[in-house]
C-alpha cells in the first residue's frame, strides 16, 4: 500500500460498519490511525505469589486448580468461581456470565491468571481474569501491549490489529528531519518511532519512540507559530481605534472595580488597538481572575469605533453563557449595540437571521463557537478576533477566523493555562503577553478536602445545607454512562442516586457532552437561573462556565483526573462572594503514602494554578509518561508542555536556527521536510475535539 493516506476502509478486515466507528474516534485515514497513539500500555509481569498481590491493581498469578470450578446462579447472573491456593495464600477467581469457562478450565493443569485484584469481605479475589497457558504467557512477559481509546463496538483488539496491518503493509515514510538534527539529539528514525510507539518491546523502546514523536510535534507546531509571526508580524493596522467615552463609562458602572492586573492588561490592549500595528496579544490569567470582562471591554470599544468584533469559545455552553451575560450588561447600561450568537446547534432560520445581521454590519458584537469559522459567514468590518480558552483551539482555527476579514484584524487570545512565562513566550511566540496575576479582592479562598468514598453521606448532607441556604452545587463524574471496562461513577446513574438521597425539594439534573446542543443549553440556563440546584456533570463544564452562586464542587473519582483539569473544575466555584468548597472523592484510596494521595494533596493545599503545575511536575518527574496527562494542552497528542518543557526549549532553538539558515526550506537536506509541511498544511492536520 502506498504511503499516501487511504480511507480506513482500505484496511484489511474493516468494512463500512467498523469504518464508521473509526471515524467516530476521529480516525478517517490510515495516517490518522498511525497517529492515533495508545492511551496507555498494558505490561505483563512475572506471575507473583498470592500473598504478594496488590489490591486495586492488575496482578498475575500462576497455579493449578485442585477442584473443578463451580457454577453459581445469582439472580439472572451465571457466575463461575474457582479457588487457587499456594503457600502464601488463597485467591478466588470469578467470571461473570461466562459459563463456558467452567468446562474449559481443567484441574491438574498449570495456568496463568491475570486480572484486577480486590478484597471482598476479607477474601482476596480476581474478577474476570484472563487465562493463559504458561508458554503463551511467557512470550508476553515484559512486553507492552497498546491500549487505545475505544468506542462501543470497536474494541482494543480490532484497533491494534488495524494498526499492525497498516504498519506492515504500508510503504515506509521517508525520513524528513535533517540528519544533523537526528544525530545531534539521538532521535529515532520516524518510521521506527511510529512502529515502536504502538508496539514497543519494552519501556526503553517506548520512551525512545515517544521522544522522537514529541520532538516532531513541537517542531511542526513551532514552525507554524514562526510562520504566523512572520505573516502577521508587524502588519499595519487598518483598524486604528480611538478612546471611547462609552467604554469608560461602562467600566465605571460595573458593580466592581477592576483589579490592578486587569487594569494593566486593559491599558495594554487599548494601546494596541489605538496603535498603528495590528494587535497580537495573549491574556493569561488563572481561573476566576476575570478575563471575560477584558473581552467585553475590547468588543465594546471596537463596536464604538464602528467595527465588528468576534469572540470564539470552545463549547456551546460557554458561548451561550458569554453571549447572555454580555447582552445583559449592555442592556443594563443602556448600550444600543446589538450582539449576536452563532453556534452549531442553532436552527437554519436562527442562523440565517444572525448571518444577515453580521453581513449587513448591523451586529457589531459576535459571540460563537467554531461555527463562526465553519459556516459561510461574511464580516464586512471584522476588526477584532478574540478566542477564549485558547488551549482548546488549534493555531489554525484562530487564524481562520481572522481570514474572514479583508484586512488583518487585531487578535487577542485568552488562556487560563498556568504556564511559566519562558514557556509561554515559546508556545505563543507570535504574541505579546499580558498576565493577570491577581484575583478579585472579594474572593474567599476555596476550602478543599480530599476524602474517601465513606465520606459521601456527609458530603450529601453538606450539599443539602448549602442548597437550603440558597447556594448550588456541581457533582462531577468521569463517565456518562455505565461501562463494563471502566469502574468509575457515571452521570446517569449518579443523578438517579442523588435524586433519591437528597430531599425531594432539591432539583438534581445532569449534563454531559453527548446531549444535543439545545438540551445542554437548556440545562445550563436552568442551572444559571437557580432552577436546578445540583448539577451532575462530566467535565463538559470544565472550561469557562460561570455561575457565581454555585459554592460546592464535588468530584467523584478525583484520582482519574489530571491536576490541571481538577484545578479547572474547581475554578467553577469560588467565583462570587460566598465561601466555596471543593470535595474531591478519592476512590483509589492507596493509603497515606500512595501516589494518588500525594497528587491530590497538592490541590488540597493550594488554589494557585502555577504552584500546582510546578508541584505536579516535581512529583511526576520528567519522562513519566504513564502518569495522568496534565490536560489536553494545545493540540499535542503526545507532548506535555510541562514534562517535556526542556525538549520544547531545545526544539524552539532548533526551529529558530533552521528558519534563519533556510527560511524557505530550499536546501536539498530540507526537501523532505518541506514536502511533509505542505502535506500537513493541506490536510489541515490540526484536529481538535470540540
Ligand atoms: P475567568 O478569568 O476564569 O474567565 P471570569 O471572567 O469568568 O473569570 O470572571 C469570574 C467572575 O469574577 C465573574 O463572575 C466576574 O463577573 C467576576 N469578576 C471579574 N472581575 C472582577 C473584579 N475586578 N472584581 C470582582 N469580581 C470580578
Ligand atoms: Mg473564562
Amino acid at each position: 500500500m502506498k504511503r499516501e493516506p487511504q480511507p480506513v476502509e482500505e484496511i484489511k478486515g474493516i468494512g463500512e460498519k467498523t469504518g464508521k466507528l473509526f471515524r467516530k474516534l476521529g480516525v478517517e485515514t490510515t495516517r490518522d490511525l498511525l497517529h492515533y497513539y495508545p492511551r496507555a500500555y498494558d505490561a505483563f509481569h512475572e506471575p507473583a505469589a498470592i500473598g504478594q498481590l496488590k489490591e486495586g491493581v492488575v496482578g498475575t498469578v500462576s497455579g493449578v486448580l485442585l477442584k473443578p470450578p463451580e457454577l453459581l446462579r445469582i439472580n439472572e447472573m451465571q457466575i463461575v468461581v474457582a479457588v487457587l491456593k499456594d503457600l502464601t495464600g488463597t485467591i478466588q477467581l470469578t467470571w461473570y456470565n461466562m459459563p463456558y469457562i467452567r468446562t474449559n478450565l481443567r484441574t491438574g493443569i498449570l495456568y496463568v491468571f491475570r486480572g484486577r485484584v480486590a478484597r471482598k469481605k476479607s477474601r482476596l479475589t480476581m474478577d474476570q481474569p484472563e487465562i493463559f497457558l504458561p508458554e503463551a504467557y511467557q512470550k508476553l512477559i515484559h512486553s507492552l501491549q497498546p491500549v487505545y481509546g475505544q468506542t462501543k463496538g470497536l474494541g482494543n483488539k480490532t484497533i491494534s490489529r488495524a494498526v499492525a496491518w497498516v504498519l506492515k503493509s504500508q510503504e515506509e515514510e521517508p525520513e524528513y528531519l535533517p540528519e544533523k538534527l537526528r544525530k545531534k539529539y539521538a532521535l529515532e528514525d520516524f518510521s521506527a518511532a511510529l512502529t515502536h510507539i504502538h508496539f514497543p518491546k519494552d519501556e526503553n523502546e517506548l520512551l525512545f519512540a515517544r521522544r522522537r514523536l514529541v520532538f516532531d510535534e513541537f517542531f511542526f507546531f513551532l514552525i507554524g507559530v514562526r510562520r504566523l509571526k512572520e505573516q502577521r508580524g508587524v502588519k499595519k493596522s487598518s483598524f486604528v481605534m480611538k478612546n471611547s467615552v462609552l467604554t469608560d463609562r461602562f467600566m465605571q458602572a460595573l458593580p466592581y472595580k477592576l483589579t490592578s492586573a486587569q487594569e494593566r492588561a486593559w491599558e495594554e490592549i487599548r494601546r494596541d488597538l489605538q496603535g498603528g500595528l495590528v494587535m497580537n496579544r495573549l491574556v493569561q490569567g488563572d481561573v476566576g481572575s476575570g478575563k471575560t470582562i477584558l473581552a467585553v471591554l475590547s468588543l465594546l470599544e471596537t463596536a464604538e469605533n464602528g467595527f465588528q468584533g468576534a469572540l470564539m469559545v470552545p463549547t456551546e455552553v460557554l458561548a451561550k453563557q458569554h453571549f447572555e451575560s454580555m447582552e445583559t450588561l449592555l442592556i443594563e447600561n443602556g448600550i444600543h449595540h446589538e450582539a449576536v450568537l452563532v453556534t452549531g446547534s442553532m436552527t437554519a432560520k436562527e442562523k440565517r437571521i444572525a448571518y444577515e445581521k453580521i453581513r449587513t454590519g448591523e451586529a457589531k458584537i459576535i459571540v460563537g463557537t467554531h461555527a463562526l469559522i465553519q459556516e459561510k459567514v461574511e464580516y464586512p468590518s471584522l476588526a477584532l478576533v478574540i478566542t477564549d480558552e485558547q488551549h482548546r483551539f488549534g493555531v489554525g482555527q484562530r487564524e481562520a477566523l481572522g481570514e474572514k476579514s479583508r484586512n488583518t484584524p487585531h487578535v487577542m487570545v485568552m488562556s487560563a493555562t498556568p504556564i511559566p512565562r519562558t514557556l509561554a513566550i515559546i508556545l505563543y511566540g507570535d504574541l505579546d503577553i499580558s498576565v493577570i496575576d491577581e484575583l478579585p479582592a472579594n474572593r474567599l479562598p476555596i476550602k478543599n478536602c480530599v476524602v474517601g468514598t465513606d465520606y459521601r453521606k456527609n458530603a450529601y448532607a453538606f450539599i443539602t445545607r448549602q442548597v437550603l441556604q440558597g447556594r448550588q452545587a456541581y457533582v462531577i463524574c468521569p463517565m456518562v454512562e455505565e461501562s463494563e471496562m471502566i469502574e468509575a461513577e457515571n452521570v446517569l446513574d449518579y443523578t438517579k442516586k442523588l435524586q433519591k438521597e437528597l430531599p425531594s425539594s432539591i432539583c438534581v439534573e445532569y449534563l454531559h457532552g453527548k446531549l444535543k446542543g439545545k438540551e445542554k443549553n437548556q440545562i445550563m440556563e436552568r442551572f444559571a437561573a437557580g432552577e436546578i440546584q445540583v448539577l451532575v456533570s462530566t467535565t463538559v463544564i470544565e472550561v469557562g462556565v460561570n455561575v457565581p452562586n454555585a459554592t460546592v464542587m464535588m468530584i467523584e473519582n478525583a484520582e482519574r483526573f489530571g491536576l490541571a483539569q481538577l484545578h479547572q473544575l474547581r475554578g467553577r466555584v469560588g467565583r462570587g462572594k460566598y465561601q466555596s468548597y471543593c470535595i474531591m472523592i478519592n476512590c483509589a484510596d492507596d493509603g497515606e503514602d500512595g501516589d494518588t494521595k500525594k497528587r491530590l494533596d497538592i490541590l488540597n493545599h493550594s488554589n494557585d494554578g502555577f504552584y500546582i503545575a510546578a508541584e505536579d511536575l516535581k512529583l511526576r518527574g520528567p519522562g513519566d509518561i504513564f502518569g495522568v496527562r496534565q490536560s489536553g494542552e494545545m493540540e499535542f497528542k503526545l507532548a506535555d508542555i510541562f514534562t517535556d518543557a526542556n525538549l520544547l526549549k531545545t526544539v524552539s532553538e532548533e526551529v529558530n536556527r533552521l528558519l534563519e539558515e533556510d527560511p524557505e526550506l530550499e536546501q536539498e537536506e530540507h526537501r523532505e521536510l518541506k514536502i511533509k509541511l505542505e502535506e500537513y498544511a493541506q490536510e489541515g492536520y490540526e484536529k481538535v475535539n470540540l
